[in-house]
Parts: structure tokens; sequence; C-alpha cells
């Protein structure tokens, strides 16, 4: 390995980002606008020929705000450009289209977010795109399942929902030597992975998620060279500009809002989550966290993580049986430990069984392979002030439904 590279802060990134409103304000104003003005019909002509900086067509093409958003998710990326677009799921999807057309081929990880394996599994071949799912951290099957018609491999950084972990510059390098383009969703791991410096091609954002951290929208973004984001967004052929995934200018202005604090977010939730991993481990428990010196890529995350954001808010801690899982879950939310709740990077604590919602999708003998138990429970930790007490309200729920034994006091 060796992988440790220059020091990149990219938190110091987003804080040297500044734009004002048309009055000084502090926050940009928001485009309130679907289609902007012209002085004259040539420079209208001019626009549909090539992009002017600072020149506006219509808000599905880019508006100002968006184009704000988009800027500070680039520097947060190290990224030439970025476009942000109204979910996770378009950004994923007209990257793809942009890349592939009828015939073409994608190697995926067979570890992914459930959406997307279905998008991958279920709907592309719709279109005649084809995907070979393998186990990412195999280096020699996802070699072994590059053909000539290949044109993307598809990783998240952090796996949902087994937190295995993408050896992005290896992945890189077979990218690179077969001419194909690699794509990581880094969802799980803002500021703690950049995966462009570390040599992806394309990053995908469920904004959503940590990126937002108030769980009141949904929106995605997609960080690459500026040649390929203007490959998006061409006005004849570009996949975000055709298909049409616009982000609401309103969510734009709220999202790059809470942007600002995501450095301090992502250490709280990394502090909290490493902190219930390791009492779940002195319990006993099977616990899934790239934290623990148990985690089966712990050095790996090391080489590649920029210091001083944690491993993540995301952990997974098996109950053995789906019943079990249920149980706790339901009692854990009862203690007030957190929400029973899909989805992820929220301020408060959520929880759900990935093999019976996000994940329910891969096929049960292919999840039984990948080690996804059907008792395993995904916690998104959240910003809690005092997770000593959180931890001890899910030992009490783990306590009643007898999943461990009460202590007697000595
Ligand atoms: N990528 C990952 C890793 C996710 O967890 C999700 C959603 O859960 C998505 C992509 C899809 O994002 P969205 O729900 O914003 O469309």
């Amino acid at each position: 390995m060796g992988y440790k590279m220059n020091k990149f802060d990219p938190g110091s990134s987003i804080q040297d980002y500044l734009v004002f409103g048309e009055f000084g304000d502090v926050n940009p104003s928001i485009t309130d606008s679907s289609t902007f003005t012209f002085m004259t019909p040539e420079k209208m002509e001019e626009l549909f020929d090539h992009e002017i900086e600072g020149c506006f067509l219509y808000s599905r093409h880019w508006n100002p705000i968006n184009k704000y958003l988009s800027d500070a998710l680039a520097r947060m990326e190290d990224s030439e450009s970025a476009i942000v677009t109204a979910s996770g799921m378009s950004a994923i999807s007209c990257s793809i289209l942009q890349l592939c057309g009828c015939g073409d081929e994608v190697v995926a990880s067979r570890t992914i977010y459930g959406g997307t394996y279905a998008l991958f599994k279920n709907f592309f071949p719709k279109v005649g795109i084809k995907t070979t799912f393998v186990n990412i951290t195999d280096l020699d099957s996802v070699k072994n399942a590059i053909t000539e018609k290949t044109k993307v491999i598809y990783a998240e950084s952090v796996s949902n929902p087994l937190l295995e972990v993408a050896d992005i510059p290896a992945l890189s390098k077979i990218a690179k030597e077969h001419n194909i383009t690699l794509i990581i969703d880094n969802t799980f791991s803002p500021m703690i992975i950049s995966p462009i410096r570390l040599g992806a091609d394309v990053v995908i954002y469920s904004l959503t998620k940590f990126a937002n951290g108030t769980s009141d929208c949904v929106a995605g973004a997609v960080c690459a060279s500026s040649d390929f984001i203007h490959q998006l967004t061409d006005i004849n052929s570009g996949a975000t500009m055709l298909l049409g995934p616009v982000l609401d200018s309103y969510r734009a202005a709220s999202i790059l809002k809470n942007l600002h604090s995501l450095h301090i977010r992502m250490k709280q939730h990394g502090k909290n989550a490493i902190y219930l991993a390791e009492k779940l481990e002195e319990l006993g428990m099977k616990v899934f966290y790239p934290g623990l010196k148990s985690h089966r890529q712990h050095e790996l995350f090391n080489e590649l993580m920029n210091e001083g954001f944690g491993y993540s808010g995301m952990l997974a801690v098996d109950a053995g049986t789906t019943e079990m899982a249920d149980k706790l879950m339901a009692k854990m939310q009862e203690n007030q430990f957190g929400y029973l709740a899909v989805s992820l990077g929220f301020f408060k604590t959520l929880f759900s069984s990935p093999g019976h919602s996000t994940s329910s999708e891969i096929p049960k003998e292919e999840q039984d392979e990948m080690g996804l138990s059907e008792g395993l429970v995904r916690i998104s930790v959240g910003l809690d002030n005092d997770i000593a007490q959180s931890f001890e309200r899910m030992k009490k729920s783990m306590i009643e439904v007898g999943m461990i034994e009460e202590e007697v006091p000595v």
C-alpha cells in the first residue's frame, strides 16, 4: 500500500469558497427564476453554441445558486467541476447514461446501495446496459469481469451496508489500464475520503445524507472533470440537461448553508460512532465499523482517509436473526436511542435492517455470500452530545429484548 498522499483539508477548501448576494449578502441570493434575459438575440445564440462564464439560459441547464453549490462541492472534492442534481439516484443514472450506450457494460461492486443495485440489475438492461457484479475488495475479480465492452467500474468508497472499503487507487490503476471510467459514490464518507485525489474519475453524492445533514430534502451531485460536466450539461446530448433532474434552487441554497458545517458534523458523527462501535465490541457483538482494528480494511481506510474527520457515522451490528433485529430496533426507538428509519447522515441516530429494506433488492443467496446477515442492523449515528447516555439506552434495549444479559452488581 503506502497511498498516503499530500495532506488535504476539504473543510478549509469550502471555508475558502466565498460568494456573495447582489448586495453583499453573506449568503448568495436564491435563484427565483426558471429563465434569464439576454441583452441581444446574438448573445442568446452564442450561449446555445457554447457555455459563457457567468451567463445563464434556463434553470434546467444551470442557474446561479445551483452553480454556487456545485462549485463548493467541487472545492470539497478537489475536482475541476461539479453539478448538483435532484437526487443521488439521478446523479448515478445520468453519469452512467452519459458514459454507456446500448451494448456497453459496467463492472460494479455487489455491496452497493440497494436502489443502485436495482437500477443496474433491473433497469439498465432495458436500455441494453449490462452489469457484472463483483466483490470489489477482490481486485482479480474486478480485472476478470472487464471485457472490451466495459465502460465503467462502479463502487462506493465505503459500501452500503457492510462498510467495505474500496481500494480506490488500485481500482483507478485497473480503470486506467483498460481506458475505462472509475465512478465512486462517496455518500458515506464526505470530507473523510477524497476519491478524485485518489484516482477516481467521477464522484457521486446523495446529498440527501451527510452532506446536507438535516433529512429535509433529496438531492445529489456529480463531481468530475470540466469536460465530463460539460458533457452532462450539453444542450444537445447531455444527460442532466435532457433527462432534466434539476435541483430546486431553494433547496440548493439551504444545502449550501448546511455544507459549511459538514466538517464539524463529520467529526462529531465519527466520534460518536467509534464510541458506540468500541462499546458494542466490548459487549461481544459482531460490529462492522472501519475505525475498529478488527475491521478487515481498517489499515486501508487509514491509508486513504484525510486526517481529522474520523471514520464516519455509519456502523452495522449483527443482531443474529431478523426477529431479534426487529425487536431490538423497536425497543431502541421506544428507549429514545434514535428513529427506526431508512436513510442516514441525520443529526439524530437512524437505524434500519438493510436485508429487509434498502438492500432487499439483493437476492438472498447473494446477501449470504457477501456476509449481509438477516439480523444486521445499520446505524447512522447522530450528533448526540452525550453518547455515553445514548449507549446506555442501546444497552438497556439489548437487555430488554434478551440479546445480552443484565450485569449483576458485585
Ligand atoms: N448512494 C448511496 C450510498 C445511498 O445510500 C443512496 C440512498 O440511500 C443513494 C446513493 C441514492 O440517493 P438518493 O436517495 O438521494 O436518490
